[in-house]
């Protein structure tokens, strides 16, 4: 299969929007940039940033030991996401293959893209459902989204299915990744080239505590990478995000502790909720979250927000009624929430 086939007609030979900075990359030179129209006088970001943030993928490049050209950074992962169904899905024509339940953002964006979503409902341990995803599949299938750890049930799929799932759809295979670094098991990155049609997405909004520059992080095949890249806006990252997110990548042991120590305030989390009694059980999480089934889901959200704690409730989510996902905070916060349960 060439990943090629799949991609949109109008796609396919597009002139991509060219910045006359493009062709001047070497930054180390003295020029004299009046090519952009920009403002000349200094204020730090009085210049455009840079199209392909170089510097950044340079870093997750030696840090994922993969090369920048299977890079593609945009705007958090909704962005790369978001180019995908653009690449990708012929509206009004294709559809894509969700497994709820799961990250609500891949249905939206099959809506705004005119875009039919067709559900395979997980198995009953969160697994998915190889057999019933491959006979849901048509020629229109496009795209395949694989949360893993899943978002909202904490647990990661079990690698044989995702191989077989991998080997098996005729589309591309999206691994969503945002949870990966607060799992046990392997990210998909390690076997990024048996797989033409893998696409993984990571992000720096959870992890790595950067929700806020909006950084995320797409891995694929250079065929995939040139797609995207030939339709992303130019100018996707901006210069504060793509310094901060720098900073950051270069002191992975702050991040790395940090990890740590949310993984340490997951186990006391879970020992803690162990004791309520209308904690009716406890779902094996690989994330920085742990989903619950309690007696009465909207009373107990309705009473916690009484008292100041915002959970989520996803009690409408398919196999997740009387469901709470609750996030894993500081320990005090975790002792807020803990006390305060123990007080319902
Ligand atoms: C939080 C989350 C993301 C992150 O999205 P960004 O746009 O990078 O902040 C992606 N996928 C899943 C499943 C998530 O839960």
């Amino acid at each position: 299969m060439s990943v090629l086939n799949l991609v949109r007609e109008n796609i396919k030979n597009i002139t991509p929007y060219s910045s006359a900075r493009d062709e001047f990359t070497d930054f180390n030179t003295e020029m004299v940039f009046l090519d952009a129209n920009e403002n000349p006088f200094e204020t730090n970001v009085n210049r455009y940033p840079d199209p392909q943030q170089q510097s950044v993928k340079q870093l997750l490049s030696e840090q994922k030991n993969i090369s920048t050209e299977n890079i593609l950074l945009g705007n958090g992962s909704d962005e790369v996401l978001d180019l995908l169904f653009r690449a990708f899905c012929e509206p009004n024509k294709d559809n894509i293959i969700t497994l709820p339940p799961t990250y609500g953002m891949y249905n939206v964006l099959a809506n705004i893209n005119g875009i039919t979503t067709k559900e395979v409902i997980l198995t009953s341990d969160f697994q998915p459902a190889v057999v019933q995803i491959l006979a849901a599949a048509d020629a229109n299938s496009k795209l395949l989204f694989l949360c893993s750890p899943n978002n909202p049930t904490g647990n990661s799929f079990n690698v044989f299915e995702v191989e077989n799932l991998l080997n098996s759809f005729e589309g591309i295979v999206v691994i969503d990744e945002a949870y990966i670094d607060f799992s046990e098991i392997n990210s998909w990155l390690d076997r990024l080239d048996e797989f033409s049609n893998l696409v993984i997405t990571q992000t720096l909004s959870k992890a790595y505590g950067m929700a806020g520059i909006r950084l995320g992080v797409c891995y694929a095949s250079t065929e995939i990478t040139s797609v995207l890249n030939s339709i992303k806006p130019p100018y996707n990252v901006n210069q504060l995000t793509q310094l901060r997110a720098i900073k950051r990548l270069k002191d992975l042991e702050k991040v790395g502790t940090e990890i740590e120590l949310i993984k340490t305030e997951r186990q006391n989390l879970i020992k803690q909720l162990e004791q309520i009694d209308f904690v009716k059980k406890i779902y094996p999480t690989d994330a920085n979250f742990v989903l619950i089934k309690v007696d009465n889901a909207n009373k107990r959200y309705d009473q916690l927000i009484a008292k100041g704690i915002v959970i989520r409730n996803r009690t409408k989510q398919v196999l997740c009624e009387n469901c709470l996902r609750l996030t894993i905070g500081t320990s005090e916060e975790n002792k807020k929430l803990i006390d305060t349960l123990k007080t319902l």
